[in-house]
């Protein structure tokens, strides 16, 4: 199959460290060419235009890397020569090993992003970039939760398969070399590289470097550990090499008996899947080892199945071990029937069976997208029908773009979930189809509460603007702005959902209670009381006079305010029980009130942008600052507003006139918003509603909904709008600079019949 590249299959040449520095950089671009030279035997999948691209990058690299050494002594240029040749393996694009030659010339050499796409390009500038940005992600490996997160990151922030994949050659080559460096640093290094890494190339579905990085992180994390059980694991081979070879011969000899071709090999544990093992179902060594396994591998699907059947012949199978991961891949794509047979004497072996392509994809992953764009025999003319890998290649026929390829794979290795980041790069995970206000109320509630709106990548966007995985974040807020009913049309998240309808239900029993105080203010005057008693003591034992059991002050304002209960009532108990505290109505209070006809005299709500949840102003009639309104307190839902000649009010007054209470515009009203509704006659023609939107916007009109009448058999359509002005002033000028418009026949305010 493929040559395997490690950093072993380099020549090893030793530069003395004593050598005058002239000498020893002399020396150091020999090795350097020896290694790039040696590279080069590996890169034949390439044509002449790509190796020249990867030539250049190494030598721009050799040049960023001049007298700089790794811990071994070693010129530090052959750490990302080495990087490359893991790349090589993978096949991945001439792009992609340009970025591993240069994946440290960034971090280490003051070479800008502009310098390297000047010379090699966008995409390989992005790669080293990316590169770059993840060296510079730090994470403390102790708490389980953050490795999970920070594992996520890495993947969501790597715009490009490519990053991670040369991410992970490079982390490779680290564990390779770990020897030379100071013990001090193996620790941390190795156990990053368990918790981070090796679950990253897992997920990734690149079990070869999953292994090596367990067993490199394991060997330098417990090195005792890890020499007595290769010691033990030797031994145990030598053993049982007859018995291998046993197996091997009875296997072949029925598959050849049936002329089915297949390859068998034996497949061993790793050293730290047999120690995970150990420790987690508390084994001793030679329980463990007591299985051993073979991997076969046949040339079609049908194959597998067949040669499933003659195992199960040859070998009594061990029930309830049997796993049909072909009908059902693993979420990384990988795909193999397993079952487990008492073999020669008893001992168990486990087999796992699959076709070429699914061993490329089990052993290679995501990377397998490269290895099988360069090796058309790997696959043959096979069916393949790995449904992640049909994808890949499909993705892959239909662009060639290794971003959009990974934006696609990873919709499947994380189908539910984006992850998206604050501008300080803390990670938060969402689901699919969440919005910026989701995210604001992710970070606390209290930015939720006050958000405005957002900046996604630094684009300005609204709150719903949905999210992508890999968005970086920012909300804008407001300690003004409040959540609004309409907000719950656009969250998806549960959290978001909650903290919107708590803090709703809140402000409207708060703002209720607030309206509720005010009318029953009203009330009292009615009844000459000025005001309640100011001495605490007596205020308190009026409330308690007046509450029924378990009821209390803020709960019967509310009421109040919400009109389940009259403030009139109320009003005149307090009145009497004030008399009988022997508290006499304001003599001249009482006249004002019920004699005169002076409306100023009256008390009269003054609608001043308060309250705003317990306050409705009526669609029927949609009133505005400048005309004259009522308020209707209705049955538990709040104080409606109409205008005075609003149909409706008056159909209300009819009915219920005691609740009925004045109400006027503040002084501030026409600096606040209020919707109104337009109907204009117009003629049909093309542009005629981009005419009139442009006449709402020179008039600084704000367009909340439009309705049209079916316009198809018609010379003239109805248009309906509701939009939002400051006061009827504006409305009415808007109205006249609408029938300006030669398109438009007739325009009126709309109000109800
Ligand atoms: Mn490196």
């Amino acid at each position: 199959m493929n040559a395997v590249v490690n950093s072993s299959s380099f020549p090893s040449i030793a530069i003395p460290k004593d050598l005058p520095s002239a000498e020893r950089l002399h020396a150091a671009a020999q090795v350097s060419r020896v290694h790039f030279e040696h590279l080069l035997g590996f890169l034949s999948y390439l044509d002449s235009a790509s190796i020249a691209m990867v030539r250049q990058a190494w030598e721009y690299a050799d040049f960023a890397h001049r007298d700089q050494w790794r811990s071994s002594g070693d010129p530090y240029i052959t750490h990302p020569i080495a990087v490359t040749g893991i790349c090589a393996n993978w096949k991945l694009d001439a792009p992609a090993l340009a970025a591993a030659l240069l994946h440290d010339a960034m971090e280490d050499c003051g070479i800008t992003k502009q310098d390297l796409s000047e010379r090699f390009g966008e995409t390989v500038a992005d790669l080293v970039d990316g590169l770059t940005k993840l060296d510079k992600l730090h994470f403390n490996t102790r708490e389980e939760s953050q490795a999970e997160s920070f594992r996520k990151m890495l993947l969501a922030m790597a715009k490009d398969v490519r990053v991670i994949l040369i991410k992970l050659a490079d982390r490779t080559h680290n564990m390779r070399t770990m020897g030379d460096m100071p013990r001090s640093k193996w620790g941390r290094i190795s156990s990053e590289t368990l918790e981070i890494f090796a679950p990253i190339a897992h997920r990734l579905g690149l079990n070869q470097t999953y292994r090596e990085l367990q067993d490199l992180a394991f060997r330098h994390l417990h090195p005792w550990r890890y020499e007595t059980l290769d010691k033990a694991i030797h031994k145990s081979r030598v053993r049982r090499r007859d018995f291998m070879q046993r197996v091997q011969t009875e296997v072949q000899a029925a598959f050849d008996r049936l002329a089915l071709p297949m390859r068998l090999s034996a497949r061993e544990n790793t050293l730290f899947a047999l120690y995970q093992k150990m420790v987690r179902q508390h084994l001793s060594f030679a329980q463990v080892t007591d299985v051993c396994g073979f991997r076969l591998i046949v040339p079609r699907t049908t194959d597998c199945y067949t040669a499933l059947g003659i195992l199960h012949q040859l070998y009594k199978p061990v029930p309830g071990r049997f796993k049909d991961h072909i009908a059902i891949a693993k979420n990384n794509g990988y795909q193999s029937l397993h079952t487990t047979l008492v073999g020669p004497s008893g001992v168990n072996i486990e087999f796992q069976l699959r076709t070429e392509s699914m061993h490329i994809v089990a052993e290679a992953g995501v990377a397998a997208h490269w290895l099988y764009q360069s090796s058309p025999t790997a696959g043959g003319q096979e069916t393949l029908n790995t449904k992640w890998l049909q994808s890949l290649l499909d993705i892959q026929t239909e662009t060639r773009d290794a971003s959009e390829f990974w934006d696609n794979v990873k919709v499947d290795l994380f189908p539910d979930s984006i992850y998206v980041f604050t501008p300080k790069s803390k990670v938060f995970s969402m689901p699919r189809g969440a919005t910026a206000l989701d995210f604001a109320y992710a970070i606390h509630s209290n930015i939720g509460h006050h958000a405005t709106g957002a900046f996604i990548n630094g684009e300005p966007t609204t709150l719903r603007g949905e999210l992508k995985s890999g968005d970086v974040v920012e909300i804008t807020t407001d300690p003004d702005a409040t959540p609004h009913p309409a907000w719950l049309g656009f969250v998806r998240t549960g959290r978001a959902r909650s903290k919107i309808r708590n803090y709703l239900k809140t402000t409207a029993h708060s703002e209720s209670a607030a309206l509720g105080e005010q009318l029953l203010a009203q009330a009292l005057r009615e009844e000459g009381i000025a005001q309640l008693p100011q001495d605490e003591t007596a205020q308190q034992a009026l409330w308690q006079a007046l509450l029924q059991p378990g009821q209390t002050q803020a709960e019967i304002l509310t009421d109040i305010g919400l009109g389940r209960s009259a403030a009139s009532l109320l009003a005149q108990q307090i009145a009497a029980y004030l008399a009988q505290q022997g508290q006499r109505p304001d003599a001249l209070l009482l006249t004002q009130q019920r004699f005169t006809q002076d409306k100023s005299q009256q008390t009269t709500l003054v609608l001043d942008g308060q309250n705003q949840s317990a306050t409705h102003y009526a669609d029927c009639c949609y009133p505005l600052p400048g005309e004259a309104v009522v308020g209707y307190l209705g049955h538990g839902d709040g104080l409606h507003i109409h205008g005075c000649d609003c149909a409706v009010a008056q159909r209300l007054r009819e009915r219920d006139p005691e609740r009925f209470i004045p109400v006027e515009w503040s002084e501030d009203s026409a600096q606040r918003l209020h919707s109104a509704a337009i109907a204009l006659t117009v003629q049909n023609g093309k542009g005629v509603l981009a005419r009139i939107t442009q006449v709402l916007a020179d008039c600084d009109v704000d367009i909340r909904r439009v309705d049209m009448e079916d316009e198809s058999a018609q010379h003239t359509t109805v248009l309906r709008f509701t939009v939002s002005v400051h006061d009827l002033q504006q409305l009415e000028a808007t109205l006249r600079a609408l029938r300006r418009n030669a398109s438009v026949l007739q325009g009126v305010r709309v109000l109800a019949p």
